[in-house]
């Protein structure tokens, strides 16, 4: 019974998507986007005498809705700066077409517009110096290299792109540079030649639709081992030369938690994992199938393995799903977050798993201390602000709380569904809160809605006494706003070292309980499994 119930769902599950999919693809007047684009493929030209690159972007987008131009996001060339895009030249199906270059947008017309369910070829060729997002620089050890690093939009100031998560594409990068380099990207390498003039092509194909965040090359001198094939992925280690031993050694225990969440979420996404020294701003940057990870995580102390298992992680949530807009972003770095607790306790166990929550507990409510806000924040214009504690760590405890609630078995079937439904495509929360009640049978709005839409969490006074036999205790929610709602689990400790355990629903201002004792309670622990987000106050 339970199995055909499992099965009818996922089934509505399927028949839901394709729904949602299907009405995506047809031109309405709530359509979020006249274009989806379908594949892009960058010819970039990279060399040592300057670093100008030229580009050749074809970009393959299907029309949605009838419009006269379709843009591109492309930053434009500053004269103050030299660096920027300029535009050369833009075809249309082969035909030279007008454009419009300015505020870091480039318009492109078609003769007699873009008609709705054409699939139309877009090629821009272009110039520049990267202002950002294709970090040209020195690696620690003096050595030119090449590294891109999008998050979150920041792929339009060197690639011509739709820059937004939403709009998904497989891509394939054609990379023309010095013959001394090696050039890792997404997806698999389709070709490696040596050409006459000292210059090596290398092409690179990621036939999995990516959003413009992780769409990334690196090139520079690399160490390159092959660490095996893991649950049927091939895994590999770029590092620079100089740091070849340690790197190999240090990076290799990625291969853990790949295994791990293949088992636990589903099948990986992509051909092939590498692990990438590079010159990112980030400690780690979850680029699908090549993670570029900071030049300082090579150091020598191997402890890079929950950092790892982070990016690992987002390869499932993030990466495959990806959130359709930057203001549920905790679905990819509070799924991220909480996924690495449950690796790190597989591997260490429940103690640090513990230490571990109770750290995130207080990042958050340090954080609330200092801004009130939901997790969803649709107020935020600068999206490096999204990067906190409520992203992260608030993000990670709604994970752990609706685990505590539903089971590990409810709870992680979730979470493969989830993930079988909306890999390689884009999701908003209220995709997973309807995933989460498919599974579960059960209605999760107020839950998802006091967690995630609402800002704070329970601020705690309690006070409790003793007479005889009898317990008293009042349970006062401090916060601002309306009370929340709770299981809260209490641990009374005896003089004599015995234990009771009572759980209790709150959901008041003020809840007053009454508890039958049997001996002299000389201490109450509040939340005694670390299953809550809260704090105590006076
Ligand atoms: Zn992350």
């Amino acid at each position: 019974m339970v199995m055909q119930q499992r099965t009818l769902n996922l089934l509505a599950a399927l028949l839901l998507f394709v729904i949602h999919w299907q009405s995506m693809a047809h031109c309405r007047t709530d359509v979020v986007s006249s274009f989806n684009v379908l594949h892009y493929l960058f010819e970039l030209h990279l060399n040592d005498f300057t670093d100008k690159i030229e580009g050749k972007a074809s970009v393959f987008v299907h029309v949605v809705c009838t419009e006269e131009k379709f843009t591109l996001d492309l930053n434009n060339f500053s004269p103050s700066t030299g660096k920027g895009m300029q535009v050369d030249e833009v075809t249309v199906n082969e035909k030279i077409s007008a454009f419009d270059h300015q505020n870091n947008r480039l318009d492109i017309f078609s003769k007699g517009g873009f008609k709705q369910g054409d699939t139309v070829k877009i090629v821009v060729k272009y110039s520049g110096v990267p202002a950002d997002g294709l970090i040209i620089s020195e690696n620690k050890f003096g050595n030119r290299t090449f590294f891109a690093d999008n998050w979150p939009n920041r792929a339009h100031f060197w690639i011509p792109c739709v820059d937004h998560p939403s709009d998904k594409a497989t891509v394939e990068f054609w990379v023309f540079a010095p013959n001394k380099y090696q050039v890792i990207a997404n997806g698999s390498q389709m070709e490696e030649t040596d050409l006459e003039d000292g210059f090596r092509l290398t092409r690179w194909s990621e036939t999995k639709p990516v959003s413009t965040k992780i769409m990334v090359i690196g090139v520079a001198q690399f160490a390159v081992l092959n660490n095996g094939i893991v649950e049927g992925t091939s895994v590999s280690t770029w590092v620079f030369p100089e740091n070849r031993q340690d790197g190999f050694s240090e990076y290799a225990v990625g291969t853990k938690p790949l295994a791990f969440f293949s088992k636990l979420i589903g099948p990986f996404g992509y051909s092939k994992l590498a692990h990438v020294q590079s010159k990112t701003r980030y400690g780690g940057m979850e680029n699908a199938g090549a993670v570029f990870y900071a030049e300082s995580t090579v150091n020598g102390r191997a402890d890079d393995e929950l950092l790892m298992a982070h990016e690992t992680a987002h390869q499932w949530f993030g990466d495959a799903v990806t959130e359709r807009n930057w203001h549920h972003l905790w679905l990819s770095e509070g799924f991220a977050t909480y996924l690495t607790l449950v690796y790190l306790k597989e591997i260490a166990g429940d103690s640090l798993y513990r230490q571990r929550l109770i750290a995130s507990r207080k990042a958050v409510n340090r954080y609330e201390g200092k801004k009130s806000a939901p997790v969803i924040d649709t107020t935020v214009t600068n999206y490096n602000e999204l990067l906190n504690a409520n992203t992260y760590q608030k993000g990670a405890w709604f994970l752990h709380m609706l685990n505590h609630e539903l089971g590990d078995s409810l709870f992680f079937e979730s979470l493969r569904l989830y993930y079988l439904i909306y890999r390689d495509s884009t999701a908003l929360t209220k995709d997973f809160q309807h995933v989460v009640e498919m599974v579960s049978q059960k209605n999760w709005n107020s839950f998802f809605h006091q967690w995630l839409f609402r800002s704070g969490h329970p601020k705690l006074k309690t006070e409790w006494s003793q007479n005889g036999n009898l317990l008293k205790m009042n349970i006062m929610q401090k916060q601002l706003g309306d009370p929340f709602f709770f299981p809260l689990t209490l641990k009374f400790v005896y003089t004599d070292g015995r234990l009771q355990i009572e759980t209790v629903n709150i959901s008041e201002q003020l809840t007053q309980l009454r508890f039958k004792v049997c001996a002299d309670v000389k201490e109450v622990i509040y939340d005694p499994d670390i299953s809550l987000l809260f704090e105590t106050t006076f």
